[in-house]
């Protein structure tokens, strides 16, 4: 398993603070306006599969800190 996320930039390492970006899962067919939810790739790794509201800033459960750039980003796209 791979993730994703950011670091923010900072002099020192212990000033960089990292961000996962959320699963993605589909749960449209093919043609079907997107149906999206989000899990957290720390606790599905560890299979403690849950669902995260979009713009949450850390995990309910794990409470790592949680980036939806991209994910908006996409949004965006998409209108
Ligand atoms: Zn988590």
């Amino acid at each position: 398993m791979v993730l994703e996320g950011k670091v923010t930039e900072a002099k020192y390492t212990y000033q960089r603070l990292t961000f996962i970006k959320p699963t993605e899962h589909h749960y449209e067919k093919k043609g079907e306006v997107p149906y999206i939810k989000y899990g957290c790739p720390v606790c599905d790794a560890l299979g403690n599969k849950h669902q995260l509201t979009f713009g949450e800033k850390n995990c309910g459960l794990c409470n790592v800190n949680l980036t939806w750039d991209e994910l908006w980003k996409g949004e965006k796209e998409n209108e």
